[in-house]
């Protein structure tokens, strides 16, 4: 990709409307551009990191054999009523038609993958199966102020599973919460486990993931010496106090945002829908449901909150837009290594601008691709290669480039 081609202008302000660093850098970086709070347009840039986080929660997701579905966004008013949710939640965007109809914008989709899906189920012999789509989500959210971390329309992972019991709707539960773990760890961030009372319909256990972030919008308490993690809206506990869980550590507080939770959802979307099975014993049953979110937007923003300097952004190398940003400067074009690491396909950004280097080196800073690539008078036929969170730069061949970031 020519970075004199590309669609995206850098600014070497933020806007004064955006208070989170997620936001700033990644508006001066053109990755994305606010339409509205709470509404924003992925540019080129962007876009991939984006693409490139929702490959791994795919994988992930597969690798637990989740299938993804692409349901539709609009969703009859109907099925909302069927399950109190026209009534009662409060986030949800109303859309009415000139025919005076109503729809509902899906904010989470067990109004539709319940009907769904149990209408290709007949016996228990159908069960397990575990649903997912990535796909935008509508919520009609009072403060939108954090970036990516709080849109009013967001990227979101979210899978459903169904069980023929309690039992085999547990063992699953462990199984995604441990993918869930393995998704963070890929993405470089270190999330803690909270266990919560469930959300409006369920007063089942849930788990949120968290990542702490002065950004974030949660307060926890958190145990210095073992895993125990509270969310304090549900806590107990206070800061300073011994950890009920090892007896050993301190319990301190922190912000955090949630990229991720999972919930235990019953039987309650069966039974809204009188959609069931039948049991092994030839009774009719509900399925036990489990819902398992994922912010892919918001960890996009999540992952600018904890991986920044003062220059700009830091991507790890998996979700970096590119692999390698390639920089010709001081009048040697690079054109070249840009061919070859075309041909050795390599993902790379070739600044070919006319620009000075000081220019160069800033916007590769604030980008924060994760590997830097500077040819110059000074580097004869070698390249200079540096990651983006190391100062320390070498010589190496092309070859040598080749290899190292593949
Ligand atoms: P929050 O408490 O932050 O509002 P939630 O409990 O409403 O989150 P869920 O309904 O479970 O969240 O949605 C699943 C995931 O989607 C969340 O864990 C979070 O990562 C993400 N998410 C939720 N709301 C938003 C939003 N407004 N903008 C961006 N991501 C969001
Ligand atoms: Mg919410």
């Amino acid at each position: 990709m020519l970075q004199s081609k590309l669609f995206t202008r850098t600014e070497r302000f933020a806007p004064k409307d955006e208070e989170t660093v997620n936001a700033q850098l990644l508006t001066r970086a053109g990755f994305v551009e606010k339409l509205m709070a709470g509404a924003y347009n992925y540019l080129p840039l962007g876009l991939k990191v984006l693409r490139k986080i929702e490959q791994v929660v795919r994988e992930e997701m597969n690798k637990i054999g989740g299938q993804e579905v692409l349901m539709a966004m609009m969703h009859p008013k109907e099925n909302w009523e069927k399950t109190g949710g026209w009534q009662k939640i409060d986030v949800l965007f109303k859309v009415q038609s000139r025919t005076e109809k109503e729809y509902a914008l899906g904010q989470s989709e067990e109004e539709i993958v319940t009907p769904l899906t149990m209408r290709r189920v007949q016996t228990y012999k159908d069960l397990p199966l575990a649903i997912y789509q990535i796909h935008w989500k509508f919520r009609d959210e009072l403060r939108a102020k954090s970036g990516l971390l709080r849109g009013r329309e967001f990227f979101m992972k979210d899978m459903y599973s169904f069980h023929k019991d309690q039992e085999d709707f547990n063992r699953f539960y462990e199984i995604a919460k441990q993918a869930y773990l393995r998704i963070y760890e890929r993405l470089g961030l270190t999330a803690k486990v909270t266990e919560a009372s469930g959300g409006s319909f369920s007063e089942k256990i849930s788990y949120e993931f968290m990542v702490l972030t002065d950004a974030g919008e949660d307060k926890i308490y958190y145990c210095d010496a073992c895993e125990f993690c509270v969310n304090q809206e549900i806590a107990k506990q206070k800061e300073g106090e011994t950890c009920p869980k090892c007896g050993k550590g301190k319990l301190f507080a922190a912000m955090a945002s949630e990229v991720g939770n999972v919930f235990d959802l019953g039987q309650k979307y069966g039974k809204d829908f009188d959609l069931g099975f039948v049991a092994e014993d030839g009774t009719k049953k509900y399925p036990v449901m489990g819902c398992y979110g994922i912010g892919i937007s918001r960890l996009m923003g999540v992952i600018v909150e904890k991986n920044h300097d003062e220059k700009g952004m830091i991507w790890p190398e998996i979700a970096s837009p590119m692999k390698v940003h390639l920089l010709g400067i001081n009048g040697v074009s690079g054109a070249e290594i840009y061919q070859k690491l075309q041909t050795a396909g390599v993902e790379v950004l070739f600044d070919d601008r006319d620009a000075n280097a000081g220019e160069k080196f800033a916007d590769a800073d604030l980008f924060g691709i994760t590997w830097r690539a500077v040819v110059s008078p000074k580097t004869g036929d070698k390249i200079e290669l540096k990651k983006r969170s190391e100062s320390e730069a070498k010589l190496v061949s092309i070859e040598e480039l080749i290899a190292a970031v593949k």
